[in-house]
């Protein structure tokens, strides 16, 4: 991009609650990155429509992010919109064992609204550091769990800004691999499912047991992006 078209575009408005010139670095697990000309925070599904449709015309490089912890950031300039739903973190039971979860929902939000509830199954969510929308891109696992054993169905945006809901079938494909890997839709809303009661208790004792496993193995000591060495 030529300096001149970076210092009119520098000084656009987006569609949506924004901030220019932010550092990346201050947004990611591993404290590196460089700075991107505007960080977007649309709150709601059709605020999000709103800014890929605006861009349609601005053409700006788009990248979306959650919590930054599976992300390394270049430290050169971003010239475009990197798109954070943090905003968009609601959660609410659609029925006895359905959890509606927003792409921002952080994960162990979720793990707490579930011993909230006596739901077991995903207490392997706890500490696990991100956000439910990037956590399905991922098909993040451990300690025996899966996101895509609990999911029901994804709500993706396409480009275009068209919502449609996913089956699993169509999103999971097998070990850490997704289709929104090969084909950039964004995750907006995620159902999960928890048919098991559990007693309070047990489900605390074993949130606790993970947080210790992790606290043990350091993975809150210092920036990083969680087990690079067993991990693509
Ligand atoms: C200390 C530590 C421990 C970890 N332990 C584990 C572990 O045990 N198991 C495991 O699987 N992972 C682990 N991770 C990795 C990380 O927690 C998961 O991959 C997590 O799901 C990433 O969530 P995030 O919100 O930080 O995603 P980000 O890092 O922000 O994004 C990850 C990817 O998802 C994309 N993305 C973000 N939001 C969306 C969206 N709404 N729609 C579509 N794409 C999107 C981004 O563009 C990026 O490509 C660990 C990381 C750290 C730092």
């Amino acid at each position: 991009m030529t300096n001149s078209r970076l210092r009119v575009m520098s000084e656009l408005s987006l569609p949506c609650a924004f901030d220019p010139n932010i550092s990346l670095a201050d947004r990611s697990y591993y404290g590196i990155g460089g700075t991107a000309l505007f960080l977007a925070h649309p709150g709601t599904p059709a605020e999000l429509a709103d800014l890929l449709l605006w861009n349609r015309v601005y053409h700006l490089p788009l990248a979306i992010m959650g919590k930054g912890s599976n992300i390394l950031f270049s430290d050169s300039f971003f010239p475009g919109i990197v798109i954070s739903l943090e905003r968009m973190h609601r959660m609410f039971w659609i029925s006895d064992d359905e959890l509606f979860c927003e792409a921002g929902a952080d994960n162990t939000s979720i793990a707490e609204e579930l011993l909230t509830c006596g739901r077991g199954g995903g207490e392997w969510l706890y500490r696990l550091p991100g956000h439910i929308g990037s956590t399905v891109r991922m098909n993040a696992r451990c300690f025996g769990g899966e996101i895509s054993a609990v999911t029901s169905g994804i709500l993706t945006m396409n480009i275009e800004g068209l919502l449609r809901w996913q089956t699993p079938d169509e999103v999971f494909h097998g070990y850490k691999h997704t289709s929104l890997m090969d084909n950039p839709e964004i995750v907006i809303a995620v159902l999960l499912r928890f048919p098991e009661t559990r007693s309070k208790e047990d489900i605390k004792l074993q949130m606790e047991v993970y947080e210790e496993e992790r606290t043990k193995k350091h993975h809150f000591d210092f920036p990083s992006c969680g087990s690079t060495c067993k991990n693509n």
